[in-house]
């Protein structure tokens, strides 16, 4: 048996998912909570060379964090990893067909799982990259009905997941590489190199958050990706305290990392290529109060610049009059949206110019028969947890009146 340790903070929900991955496996582990103790954080950054939790140390030697888990697991190597003997799991479930598989686990997909298992369907989930989807990256979230006084996005992920599980939901990792829209039964080809096939197909795959795209901001050791440069401020905040960071973007992401960022750090600069924000009124004021946020406008970033080890500054551009400058600060944090995940259903199904899923008029339907799209990756306009979880509920109602009518497919 192979000897796990865990290091973890109490608010990262990749630390959460990290876990469950491995108690999911039925491997022991042992945590370390390194929250209020710099001296084992330190520990950790240097034993592993990453400066995020969660950090995996499998018989000593580091295996990254949750991502790097569930990237063994979906190429079918997590099991020999932990010591498990093969029990080709993946393969055997590929053998049968579904009655519906919903792909994605956020809002839309567990709602949609929540009213297929209600009826009967006996719903598949598959996870996919980001179990939990967006909210698991999250702060508070004080809109969605029923939480008079906010709830934090992976506490409400949770819930989520445990009302579709205790209808009888099955929820299991794996990517979705390739997609066979027009078979019948539907095929999905998984990253993982078995298959798996299904009568009806919700698509809930979500948005992943954008990068800029420009010189040191990938991941190490390319950039300084994990080393200055992050996209969540719920899972890396902490590592920034008594410094100077900067939040690009000017929508609601941005403001809501920079306010959670300013808990920590020393002073933030917020940093947006117009002179006017997106964001909604409530979130630019809370944020345009703060006396840590110093505002950048009309400036883009054009290059993470560090000492080879970890980052040191930004190199920024008037969009204006193109004046360049570098700006000293420890850490960017990247806000600036997200893209629709569909490269598996690309030229199978109708996508719009920006490859969200098209439906139809007042449904969930897509131009492929059997095949259901909800959340945001059908959605430009509200992408909200509440109308992702709305379009999860017609999800689940479009396929069963589908699989009533097509009992033959
Ligand atoms: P968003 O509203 O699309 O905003 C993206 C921001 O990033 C925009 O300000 C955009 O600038 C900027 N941007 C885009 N590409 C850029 C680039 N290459 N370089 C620099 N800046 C770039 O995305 P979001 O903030 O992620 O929000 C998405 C949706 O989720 C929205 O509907 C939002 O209301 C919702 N949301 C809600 C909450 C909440 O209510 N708690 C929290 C987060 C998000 P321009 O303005 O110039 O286009």
């Amino acid at each position: 048996m192979v000897s796990v340790l865990v290091y973890t903070k109490p608010y990262c929900p990749f630390c959460r998912w990290a876990k469950e991955l491995l108690k999911s496996k039925g491997v022991p582990f042992k945590e370390i909570d390194v929250e209020r103790d710099l001296e084992l954080e330190m520990k950790m950054r240097r034993e592993s060379g990453r400066d995020t939790v969660p950090q995996v140390f499998i018989d000593g030697r580091p295996h990254g964090g949750f991502e790097d888990l569930a990237d063994l697991e979906r190429q079918g190597k997590l099991d020999e990893v932990l010591g498990l003997a093969p029990i080709g799991g993946g393969s055997a479930d590929a053998g049968a067909t579904e009655e519906v598989v919903i792909l994605g686990s956020g809002p839309a997909g567990l709602t949609a799982a929540i009213y297929a298992a209600r009826a009967n369907l006996n719903p598949l989930v598959i996870d996919g990259l980001q179990p939990g989807g967006q909210l698991t990256i999250t702060t508070d979230v004080e809109n969605f009905p029923g939480f008079p006084e906010g709830v934090l996005g992976p506490d409400m992920m949770d819930l989520f997941r445990r009302q579709a599980s205790r209808f009888g939901t099955r929820i299991v990792s794996g990517e979705v590489v390739r997609a066979d829209l027009k078979a019948r039964p539907i095929v999905l080809s998984m990253g993982d190199g078995t298959a798996r096939r299904c009568r009806a197909l919700i698509i809930a795959t979500g948005a992943s958050a954008k990068w800029i795209g420009i010189p040191g901001e990938a991941p190490a050791p390319a950039g300084y990706g994990g080393r200055g440069v992050s996209a969540c401020a719920t899972c890396d905040g902490a590592f920034f305290r008594n410094q100077a960071v900067a939040v690009v973007g000017g929508g609601d992401t941005a403001m809501e990392e920079a306010n959670f960022l300013t808990k920590f750090v020393s002073k933030l600069i917020l940093i947006h290529r117009r002179d006017k924000f997106r964001a909604s009124k409530i979130m630019q004021d809370r944020v345009l109060k703060n006396p840590k946020v110093e505002v950048r406008w009309n400036t883009a970033v054009t290059e993470v610049v560090g000492d080879g080890k970890v980052m040191t500054g930004l190199k920024l551009k008037s969009t204006v009059n193109g004046a360049e400058e570098v700006l000293p600060c420890q850490g960017l944090f990247v806000a600036i949206g997200h893209q629709p995940n569909t490269a598996a259903f690309r030229g199978q199904i109708d996508m719009d110019e920006h490859g969200y899923i098209r439906t139809m008029p007042g449904c969930t339907k897509t131009s492929a028969p059997g095949v259901f799209a909800a959340g945001d990756v059908a959605d430009r306009v509200y992408r909200q947890a509440v109308t992702a979880a709305g379009t999860g509920c017609m999800a689940a109602l479009d396929a069963e009146r589908y699989l009533e009518e097509h009992q033959h497919v």
